[in-house]
Parts: structure tokens; sequence; C-alpha cells
């Protein structure tokens, strides 16, 4: 059982905004709140209540706020234990004036995490619920945040009990047969009978990890790097996507001199942007640590967005890209489609054509992306 009180404000403390949230758990926490609310006595007042009234400092009886307090006791709370939120008004001097009063009247300040830390430990909830928490909160897209609440919903954990058990039984059957040979009501394991059991535990788990590997691309987004030698239009492209100038465009060869990031989220996923500069070979310093850097995202990308010319022939840089993202995921995007144009494409398997002068060919780009 842990013994001390922890509190935390449990609205972002960034900024301002209508309400903040203070939480405090713990044996004391009604304690201390009620020391400082001036209200109904909350010591008297029933489990899953909420008391309008006043945080006032009990010493100079200087009123701070006026408050909603709501009131959690246990076992019927996040953490288990006896909770207190207090939704004071969102300004961040008077929300630390309230949270400092509490701390004062012995509550300690929490650790990043620790009221899920108690939740876990006190077996309110497991791991892939906690994880589950984190990502709600830091979730960037609808697909991120439907896995998120479908784990918080105890859809990870119900897989993985389904696992644990279908071992378990496998290995009491081994047991029983090694412990009660003479039993001959017992069905005998062998080779033949446990070796598809165990390889169906083996194909579960490998659908498992699968799913896993799809989840953490919905929860970090999808690093999607866009190359092109300079000047073809990825910086317009990044803008396009992006909707709003965070890229420098310009027309002088080579002046995105350094990678952009950027969220952008395109039917319910989430890409993680990076723009590059073109990859070639140069004497500019500046330059050099750029092509360096595009050269080290593109091993890292999970989708490459080619961009080429469409109004000139392919270079021998562009041959160059092309096959050195040959075997990754790419989508090859032949830009500026309003000129005339000059490519050949007949070396291309497949390619979309765009022009960020009349947006053309973008709702197919997201649609193949
Ligand atoms: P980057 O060096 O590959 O990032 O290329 P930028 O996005 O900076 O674009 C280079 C130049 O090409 C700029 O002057 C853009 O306005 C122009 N540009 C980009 N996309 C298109 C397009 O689809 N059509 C035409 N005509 N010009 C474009």
């Amino acid at each position: 059982m842990i013994s001390d009180t922890i509190a935390a404000i449990a609205t972002g403390i960034a900024g301002t905004g209508a309400i903040s949230i203070i939480r405090v758990s713990g044996t004391e926490a009604i304690d201390i709140v009620n020391k400082i609310f001036k209200g109904k006595n909350l010591i008297t007042q029933e489990s899953h209540t909420i008391h309008y009234g006043r945080i006032i400092c009990p010493e100079t009886c200087v009123i701070i706020d006026e408050v909603l307090v709501m009131l959690m006791r246990r076992p019927r709370s996040f953490t288990t234990e006896d909770v207190v939120e207090i939704n004071c008004h969102g300004g961040a001097f008077v929300t630390q004036q309230i949270l400092e009063l509490i701390l004062t009247f012995g509550a300690r300040h929490a650790y990043a995490g620790e009221f899920s830390k108690r939740a876990f430990l006190n077996g309110r909830i497991d791991l892939t619920k906690a994880e589950a928490i984190m990502d709600i909160i830091e979730a960037k897209s609808s697909h991120a945040l439907n896995l998120a609440i479908g784990s918080l919903d105890g859809k990870v954990t119900k897989l993985i009990n389904e696992l644990r058990q279908d071992i378990l039984n496998i290995i009491a059957h081994i047991e029983v047969n090694i412990d009660y040979p003479e039993y001959d009501d017992v069905e005998i394991m062998t080779n033949d009978t446990l070796l598809p059991k165990s390889l169906a535990v083996r194909e579960k788990m490998r659908k498992l990890l699968q799913t896993a590997k799809t989840g953490q691309l919905l929860k970090n987004g999808i690093k999607t790097a866009i190359i092109g030698r300079p000047n073809v239009g990825k910086s317009s492209l990044l803008n396009q996507l992006m909707r709003e100038e965070k890229a420098i465009v310009t027309n002088i060869a080579g002046t995105t001199r350094d990678t952009v990031e950027g969220f952008v989220n395109i039917g319910g996923l989430t890409l993680n942007l990076i723009d590059t500069a073109g990859i070639r070979q140069t004497t500019d310093v500046i330059e050099l640590i750029g092509v360096e850097k595009s050269k080290k995202i593109l091993e890292n990308a999970e989708l490459i967005l080619l961009v080429l010319d469409s109004s000139e022939l392919l270079t021998a840089e562009d041959t160059e890209l092309l096959k050195l993202t040959e075997n990754k995921n790419r989508i090859i995007i032949l830009n500026k489609s309003d000129l005339n144009q000059k490519i050949s494409t007949s070396n291309l398997s497949s390619f979309v054509s765009t022009s960020m002068i009349d947006n053309s060919g973008i709702t197919q780009l997201e649609n193949d992306i």
C-alpha cells in the first residue's frame, strides 16, 4: 500500500484556459483539500459527488479561487485511492497557488506519470492500458486515437490473455502427462499433438506482432521523405500537403538547405513529412550537410515521394534517385504537368502526375499515399 498523498496539475501546464484541474490522490487527499476548502465538509460527503466552494488560505483567510471539487473515494477512482480533483479557473498563477497550498498541507508533488503508475501498481490498469492512456494523449490522427481507445478498452489485454491461456493449457497437458503417467483417461501428449498447438500459438503471436507494426506506424506517423533533385518542386509539394508555408519555396537550385518536418493528416493517417535538400554531388559546404542528411533520411524513411520534373528530360541524377529508391516503398511524382511534357515515361511502371500551379493530381496523390 502506497501511503503518501500526491498532487499535480492534471491539465496542460503551458497555456491558460477556462479551467484547470488539480488532482490529489492518497490516504490524506480528502483531509488536505478539506483544510483549504470553504464549502461543505468534504469528509462527510459521499463518493462521486461534486461540491461548489472556495479555496482559501486557512492562515490568512485570503480567498484564492472559486472552485468545483470532485470527490472519488477508494477504491472507485483512477488510482484506487481517495482522489480529489479541484476544478479551478485556468490561469497558470491561480492553479499554481492552489497546488502550492495543497503541498504545504502535506501532499507531495507527483512525478510525471505517477497517477498512472499508482493505478498500475494498485491493479486498476495493466501496462497495455497505461500505455494506451499516453497514446490517447499523444494521438495525432483519428486512426491512432481509435487504436489507443481500443487498447484502453482492453482489446490488447484480451489478446495477450488468450495467448497466455493457450500456452498454459499446453503446459498443463504436458505436466499432467509427466506427473500422472498411470492415468489412462488423460490425453497422451506427443510431438504430433503438441506441435500443431504450439505452431498455432506462434502464428497468433506473429499476427499480433504484425498488427503492432501497423499500430506503430499509425501512432508515430509514417516517416515520409520527399526527394528529388533541386528545383523539381519538392518544397512546393510539401507546402501543398501541409497547406501552410513552412518550407521556403524558391527557384534558385538547391536553396532548401536543411530538412523541414511536419505532420500532415491524409485520410486519417499521419504522415511525418520530411523535405530534403536535393541529393546530388556538391562542393557547397552548407548544402553538403543537407545532402548527407538526405541520404540518412532516405535510409530511415518508410515511404518515399520521389519528385521528377516532367517538363525536362530525365537527368543522370533522376536516374540515380530512381535506382536508389527502387526497392523501397515509393511513389513517383511527375510534377509540373502544367508545362510542356518532355520526360519519357516508358521506363516508369507507375506514377502520378501533379502540378503545384493548378493543384492537379493532389487528390490522386493523397489516395495513392
Ligand atoms: P525544390 O527545390 O524541389 O524544393 O523546388 P521548389 O518547390 O522550390 O520549386 C522550384 C520552382 O519550381 C519554384 O519556382 C516553383 O514555383 C516551381 N514549381 C513547383 N512546382 C511547379 C509546378 O507544378 N509547375 C510549375 N510550372 N512550376 C512549379
